[in-house]
């Protein structure tokens, strides 16, 4: 590719509206341009750069067994309330009515599109596995479209949904799709983790997130440092320690606690540590009304209450909302009396001699024990892990790191295909419900994530493997013939030895090729200037380090050829 042919609008500026590093190099390497809120236009540079993703994609879901196939990104309601999602899904789906009024919605995604499909064209078990997938643009109305092409609101994404007989098949299928994302996220040259997600709320379904490592990241995960354990921090799971020795208990007595409403308050007024104390949170599930108790120094991880309630949102309430739900002021809340559906974290019920709540103005009670004072029959993981908690796998130490998710893959189970009556007959002529998985990755992400990855302060500095161009020949004099034909030359016999090669063919001045060169983020530069003439010598020179060596006008390509493949 010539620069004299080819749009890259660079910018010199940081834009003021870009408030991470893939966006502002993302806008100031000409590779987006927005259109409205989270919508953009991939200019040229940018969407080659996309198409390297989805190549590297597409090469290893074929390889792996599945089928391309397009779905159409205008979709029918009727299919989603078929499915139970057309309320459920929320306002990041968009709906619409056509000029004959029928609802319709755009597709954030294609399980019911799938599942259609899937319940019309396959009949027996004879027909599976199979496994379809595509790379298509999706619409989600994000409620904060942000940070570019990293959560944009619509974006491109490969979503493959595989189909089996039983769940060992399932399995099977589901294996198959976790070494297809390992190879990909590797052949991209990026540094991810793979971590549990989600791990069988769901009956009979678990999942895993790729994420891209970066300090930028949206999601924080927690490692193991001893064991290759590792989970996305909403979900990781909290290990319950031995219970310790038993303490007797001891009777229960209200104390004043005058204006004391804080964890750390109370604690202070009445000399005991926050580990003794259970706050009694409430929050409010699809506007419903719940309180959980949590060990006075944790907190609530709100997705585990979430996905444990089966919720589409949840919120924690407001004072004057808890004092309408339960009829105590907030900080005053205990679990003995309370008016409300009451949950614990699976902690409080090892704990004994509790400070709580007295559920009235300016008082708590002390040594309250579960089963004797109140009863609490919801029980479940619900705080967040820190890094003082062992490894739930291996008993090791954990360690937070930030991380961008770039890969869903989600064991589904039959919820769509009993939804929506998708059956197939087995060997005895039974119908039975298809087992279903879908595995998502978010193309335009990826590039945004390979950047925030990887750059300095002079821009972009691309993993060769999803560079738009591999290498670029910058000819630092048009108006020397012997230069100019120099520079000619390598970028054609690179390209003919199969490289992406670029050439900065601009009537500009060296040192803003240099510039440019470096923002785009070539991963190999060759110059070719007046030193030429006289030792016929080009220098190479490598973005990642800065390293640079001469090489001898005839060697170019076999040295490029010896650095990276093409
Ligand atoms: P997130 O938690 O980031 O919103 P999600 O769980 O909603 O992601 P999935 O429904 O699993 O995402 O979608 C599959 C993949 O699509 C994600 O792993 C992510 O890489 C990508 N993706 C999701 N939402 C967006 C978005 N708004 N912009 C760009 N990519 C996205
Ligand atoms: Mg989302």
């Amino acid at each position: 590719m010539r620069y004299s042919q080819i749009l890259i609008p660079t910018l010199k500026e940081v834009p003021a509206e870009a408030e991470v590093i893939s966006h502002q190099l993302m806008l100031r390497a000409g590779f987006i341009k927005k259109l409205t809120s989270g919508v953009y236009t991939y200019m040229p540079y940018g969407l080659a750069a996309i198409r390297r993703v989805e190549n590297i994609v597409r090469e290893e879901m074929n390889r792996a067994g599945a089928q391309e196939l397009s779905m159409p990104m205008v979709q029918p309601a009727d299919l989603w309330q078929e499915s139970g999602r057309y309320e459920k899904y929320g306002p990041e789906l968009l709906r619409f009515r056509d000029r004959h009024e029928r609802q319709s919605c755009l597709g954030p995604t294609h399980e019911e599109v799938i599942t259609d499909i899937a319940r019309k064209e396959l009949h027996s078990y004879r027909d599976l596995p199979v496994n379809l997938y595509q790379i298509q643009t999706k619409f989600r109305d994000e409620i904060r479209p942000r940070f570019g092409l990293m959560r944009g609101r619509e974006f491109i994404m490969k979503d493959a949904y595989s189909f089996d007989v039983d769940d060992e098949a399932a399995e099977v299928s589901y294996r198959k799709m976790f070494d297809a994302y390992n190879r990909i996220f590797q052949r991209c040259g990026l540094e991810f983790r793979c971590v549990q997600a989600d791990s069988g709320a769901i009956g009979g379904s678990f999942s895993h997130e790729f994420m891209v490592l970066a300090d930028t990241g949206e999601d924080t995960i927690a490692v193991c440092n001893d064991c290759s354990w590792a989970a996305n921090l909403e979900k990781a799971e909290v290990k319950l320690a031995e219970p310790g020795d038993s303490v007797e208990q001891q009777p229960m007595v209200k104390v004043e606690t005058p204006g004391k409403r804080k964890v750390n308050s109370v604690c202070e007024f009445l000399a005991i540590k926050p580990d003794q104390l259970v706050k009694t949170l409430v929050y409010l599930a699809d506007d419903e009304p719940v309180a959980v108790l949590l060990r006075g120094d944790c907190e609530l991880e709100e997705v585990k209450l979430k996905n444990y309630l089966g919720v589409t949102e949840i919120r924690p309430a407001d004072d004057k909302e808890i004092y309408d739900a339960t009829g105590v002021p907030s900080g005053y809340l205990g679990p003995v009396g309370i008016r409300i559906r009451l949950l614990a974290d699976q902690e409080v019920t090892q704990m004994v001699n509790l400070t709580v709540g007295a559920n009235e103005k300016n008082h708590h009670l002390q040594n309250v024990n579960q089963g004797r004072d109140f009863e609490v029959r919801e029980i479940a993981d619900f705080r967040r892990l820190t890094t003082a908690d062992p490894c739930p796998s291996c008993g090791g130490t954990i360690r937070l790191v930030e991380g961008i998710e770039v890969g869903h893959i989600f064991k589904l189970g039959t919820s769509y295909s009993e939804s929506m009556k998708a059956f197939y007959q087995d060997r005895d002529g039974n119908g039975r419900p298809l087992v279903m998985g879908c595995y998502g990755i978010g193309v335009s992400r990826v590039v945004a994530a390979a950047i925030e990855q990887n750059h300095d302060a002079h821009g972009i500095i691309f993993p060769a493997p999803l560079a738009p161009y591999q290498v670029t020949v910058l000819n630092l004099d048009l108006n020397d013939n012997e230069v100019s034909a120099a520079a000619e030359k390598i970028y054609i016999q690179l390209n003919e030895a199969g490289f992406d090669a670029f050439i900065d063919d601009r009537d500009e001045r060296p040192g803003s090729k240099f510039k440019d060169a470096d923002l785009l983020g070539f991963p190999y530069r060759i110059t070719v200037g007046k030193r030429f003439k006289e030792n016929s010598m080009v220098e190479v020179r490598r973005r990642e380090d800065g390293t640079t060596e001469d090489v001898g006008i005839e060697d170019v390509v076999s040295y490029i050829s010896s650095k990276i493949a093409n």
